[in-house]
């Protein structure tokens, strides 16, 4: 059994806390391998290193800094197929999947590499006389991410590679679920040049969490992951003292307008619903048809559509539409929740509740399934979900359609299928949501844009990546500064207009 590592100062370091998870095969339902969870002296080991390294790779120039990132983009690229085939063994999705949750991460990477520009500051010449004020972006110091299992390449990209372009050191605590692409990506980081001690990774639960959020010398939390636990980081981080930003669930919603392309919907729900099993924050888990006639088509174009899907193994390459979930819990949490939706009256027009895959009786697989007629109270409606389920919730009127996704307590992403412009206009101003699709199914934001949700998909100030990371990342500070011939005789007992 392998026996993986964390990630400190450079070095792979075994667990010394006697505490372990498995990770599995998701395909097949082995355990693969076990993870060290760390204890809160393992987590000190790695932030003492972080702190003794960090000041001078702050102190390093931003473009030498910048330069550890374009050719860490290089060795992404040289080892993609590696890194997917890690990736999809733990993770359980496709492999071409897989290189997109690589690719998406090392596009944020790329953006970094802009870094000297996005930190130049600000300069008033002469803001009084014989006076000058700048303004500069200074590292934090000690940054920590911690991360979901369902991206384990691209959401920790998208924490560290802003951090320490920043000139902060970075403590990626990933999910124990599926740890080996972090650790590699870790090993990658320095072999593009980044000092030790600069990015670490430390395995872990709870315990490891709670040392972060505790831990005096951490200056700030990123969290990704379900809206329970981002809650309780956000509170907890944020009464520690700490810039805290913490992203959670999605119910994403995609309405479909009477004018529609309904082929075009049917096919974009179908890549949206059902890859990556539905394991995706961005994934559209809830169809509002607008009208009658607009659902009894809708459905019926995307029956046969579902029933084709192919679901296998990630060595079945492309020939696989999507995977096995993560773990047999899961599965079970996914198949209890369609149980809800059958006992309290949900029409279930695709059944997947006896799928099986030949050959991989073990493995996590979850059939895919299609819900009809149901309502805003039912479980399958008001919980994530997070697996190969689709709901689909009539409407009677765009405002009635628009009401279910405002009312809804996620707000991650959501979308609007119509020919109409003036709809989608109205749709994007008047909708509660952080991230919006107009005949896109996944409106997930390009690397230079930001990515966040609103209301329970989010807590705090500042999306990830884009500009917002930038200033995450870094405290600003502003300097008013005179030189002796500016200066006049005597005291100044006023508040100084700078005149
Ligand atoms: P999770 O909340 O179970 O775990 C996320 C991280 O938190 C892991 O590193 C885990 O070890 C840690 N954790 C778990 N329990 C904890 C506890 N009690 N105290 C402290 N830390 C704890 O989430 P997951 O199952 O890994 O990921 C799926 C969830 O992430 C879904 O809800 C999905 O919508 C969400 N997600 C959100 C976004 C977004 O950008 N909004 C992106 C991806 C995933």
């Amino acid at each position: 059994m392998q026996e993986l590592t964390h990630y400190i100062n450079g070095e792979h370091v075994k667990g010394t806390s006697g505490r372990f998870a498995d990770v599995y095969n998701p395909a097949t339902g082995e355990v693969q391998a076990k993870v060290p969870l760390a204890s809160a002296a393992e987590m000190d080991i790695a932030v003492q290193a972080a702190s003794a390294a960090q000041p001078k790779w702050a102190a390093t120039n931003p473009q030498r800094r910048a330069r550890v990132m374009m050719k860490f983009v290089a060795l992404l690229n040289d080892n993609m197929d590696r890194l997917s085939e890690a990736l999809s063994r733990e993770h359980g999705k496709t492999l071409p999947d897989a290189a997109g949750d690589v690719q998406r991460g090392l596009e944020v990477v790329e953006y970094c590499v802009g870094a000297p520009e996005l930190l130049k500051g600000d300069f008033t010449d002469s803001a009084g006389p014989g006076i000058d004020m700048y303004s500069m972006r200074q590292a934090l110091g000690v940054c920590a991410g911690v991360t979901p299992f369902n991206f384990p390449a691209m959401i920790p990209m998208w924490m560290f590679a802003p951090a320490i372009a920043c000139g902060n050191a970075f403590i990626l605590k990933p999910s124990e679920r599926d740890p080996s692409v972090p650790l590699m990506l870790a090993e990658l980081m320095e072999q593009a040049g980044l000092p030790k001690g600069i990015l670490q990774v430390v395995n872990g639960d709870k315990e490891a969490v709670d040392a972060i959020i505790d831990h005096d010398v951490i200056q700030s939390i990123g969290f990704v992951g379900s809206t329970p636990i981002a809650e309780y980081i956000y509170g907890r981080g944020c009464a520690n003292g700490k810039r805290v930003q913490c992203f959670g669930g999605a119910k994403n919603h995609m309405i479909i307008m009477p004018d529609a392309d309904l082929d075009q919907a049917a096919d974009a729900l179908i890549g949206a619903g059902y890859g990556a099993a539905g394991e995706r924050c961005m994934a559209i888990s809830v169809a509002v048809p607008v009208g009658k006639d607009t659902a009894d088509k809708l459905i019926e174009k995307l029956i046969p559509r579902i029933e084709s899907l192919k679901v296998g193994p990630y060595t079945a390459g492309s020939d696989a539409d999507y995977g096995p979930v993560v773990t047999a819990a899961a599965k079970a949490n996914i198949l209890r929740l369609v149980e809800t939706g059958v006992d309290q009256g949900a029409e279930l027009v695709v059944d997947g509740r006896d799928f099986n895959l030949q050959g991989y009786e073990d493995g996590f697989f979850v059939g895919p399934h299609l819900f009809d007629h149901a309502t805003k109270d039912m479980d399958i409606y008001t919980k994530e979900i997070f697996g190969p389920v689709l709901v689909c919730v009539r409407a009677e009127t765009y405002e009635e359609a628009l009401g279910l996704a405002m009312d809804h307590e996620y707000g991650n992403g959501t979308a609007i299928y119509t020919r109409d412009g003036d709809t989608a206009r109205d749709f994007a101003h008047r909708i509660n949501i952080g991230m919006v699709g107009i005949n896109v199914p996944i409106p997930v934001p390009l690397a230079y844009h930001t990515f966040g949700g609103w209301k329970k998909s989010a807590f705090g100030d500042l999306n990830q990546h884009g500009p917002d990371a930038f200033k995450f990342y870094t405290r600003t500070k502003t300097i008013t500064s005179r030189w002796p011939s500016g200066i006049r005789q005597g005291g100044e007992f006023d508040f100084k207009a700078m005149d």
